[in-house]
């Protein structure tokens, strides 16, 4: 199982880190399955960061074989999606971008990707026209929309696909929109598409 992300996909949060750079495709990374938080368990504050941030996004799953999947086509490759975390060491990030090095030991640690249940698409609205948010001790703090996404998912399916192939179970993290921010101790965090709770887990 691969775990794809998406970074600056949301013109508003590559506002907040203050980047210009404008990319003609999507800015992609991986993280490995060792990455995979689920079912609601406990996210461990690393201790080589002092400074953890949520990066609330929607995360779609694959559910085809598929390598060199055309745009049009690739609505085929996805039937499930949830909202999840992807865990940024935000000050060892800034280190590497700033010493121009892989952005691995920032982004894809251990617990790193966080997601909640899956809701097959049929029953939600369009995808790319869907609310989704992240509370944290019951306070809103960072909501989207997925029509606001850079690139969209179909996008980004046939991206990624021009250089992995996509198996069943793989999962893609699309980008998170303004309003990321740290996270402690005991903080609760609960993620929601429109009104549905999907995600429920604690900082320990
Ligand atoms: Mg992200």
């Amino acid at each position: 199982m691969k775990i794809f992300a998406v970074g600056l996909n949301y013109a508003s949060h590559n506002k907040e880190m203050k980047r210009t750079f404008e990319s003609s495709e999507p800015v992609l990374f991986m993280k490995p399955d060792t990455a995979l938080l689920k079912d609601g368990k406990p996210f461990f504050l690393p201790d080589f960061s002092e400074d953890v941030q949520y990066e609330t996004e929607l995360v779609v799953r694959v559910c085809r074989l598929g390598k060199n999947i055309a745009e049009q086509f690739a609505h085929r490759y996805y039937d499930q999606v949830t909202v999840g975390i992807d865990f940024t060491a935000r000050d060892l990030q800034k280190k590497q971008k700033e010493l121009g090095l892989p952005w691995e030991i920032a982004k894809a640690f251990d617990q790193s990707a966080a997601v909640g249940t899956f809701i097959p698409r049929e029953e939600i609205g369009l995808l790319q026209e869907l609310n989704f948010r992240l509370d944290i001790n019951g306070e809103t703090v960072q909501q989207g929309n997925s029509s606001e996404m850079i690139y969209s998912i179909d996008r980004i399916i046939a991206f990624i696909s021009r250089f992995f192939t996509l198996k069943i179970g793989d999962l893609i993290f699309t980008g998170t929109p303004a309003g990321v921010g740290p996270v402690k101790i005991n903080d609760h965090l609960q993620g929601f598409i429109e009104e549905r709770k999907v995600l429920d887990f604690r900082v320990k």
